[in-house]
């Protein structure tokens, strides 16, 4: 099987104001750079709006990324961002499709997959979230909705290298309630085997795919244990130096 080298990646959603982030990301970035060997990536997406500071605050030492893009290159677009404003922030990732933009923004299937080509299309990575809400769950249809956003999500260009899928489920976003460690590893499995099944087995063993949802200090090490859990999308306890240090250190 090819080694995947795990991504932390820490997602600010609407938090921060200038000062704390660059603060945060610059105290991410030092103890980074003073890990020796370290043995997994690590990124933050803050609010578009701090991107230029935090690109500037972390020196080039962790990435840096949007939680958010148009699939448009320019236009008549109020209050959105293209991919190639994000790049030309010295940003190199872009979250699309959490579940807080497919609810607040009904972002569907179809609009995420044209995200993710524009973010690919430009060199970028893109981290394609996908996940079930608690009704899904509890009808017994994980894997099948897991399944449809892949398909629906995922360009046919994605290779190891642009995309990163995230598996959030979305019962477990913010909630403190995380599946069973049996449970992730039983959807990551299936997670892998839907894009072997898109995008060909090699790229299926070579491609990332996070676990978020709740992920704190006190879970992830068992969580980053899982075989095909590939590293952590991590919303509240990114925003504090030490607890995402703490989650890092589990894959360091
Ligand atoms: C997220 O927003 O992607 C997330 C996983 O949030 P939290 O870690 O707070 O559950």
């Amino acid at each position: 099987m090819m080694s995947r080298r795990p991504l932390i990646a820490g997602n600010w959603k609407m938090n921060c104001l200038k000062s704390d982030g660059t603060a945060l990301a610059a105290g991410i970035a030092e103890k980074y750079a003073a890990a020796v060997n370290p043995k997994c990536d690590v990124l933050v997406c803050p609010p578009a709006i701090w991107i230029l500071p935090v690109v500037d605050a972390v020196k080039g030492r962790i990435a840096v990324g949007a939680e958010d893009a148009h699939a448009a290159e320019s236009g008549a677009h109020t209050g959105d961002i293209s991919v190639p404003m994000i790049k030309d922030a010295g940003a190199s990732f872009v979250i699309v499709g959490h579940s807080e933009r497919r609810t607040d923004h009904h972002e569907t299937d179809a609009e995420v997959k044209a995200k993710a080509e524009a973010v690919i299309s430009h060199g970028l990575t893109a981290i394609i979230c996908i996940g079930e809400t608690e009704a899904e769950r509890d009808a017994g249809k994980t894997i099948e909705v897991c399944r449809t956003q892949i398909q629906g999500s995922v360009p046919d260009k994605a290779t190891a290298e642009n995309v990163v899928i995230a598996y959030e489920p979305v019962w477990a976003i913010g909630t403190g309630r995380t599946p069973t460690t049996q449970d992730v590893a039983d959807v990551h499995a299936a997670v892998r085997a839907e894009i072997a099944a898109k995008l060909g087995k090699e790229t299926a063993d070579g491609m990332r795919i996070l676990y978020g949802g709740s992920v704190k200090p006190s879970n992830a090490a068992e969580l980053m244990a899982l075989a095909d859990v590939d590293g952590a999308l991590v919303g509240g306890a990114s925003l504090k130096v030490a607890d995402f240090w703490a989650i890092i250190e589990t894959c360091l």
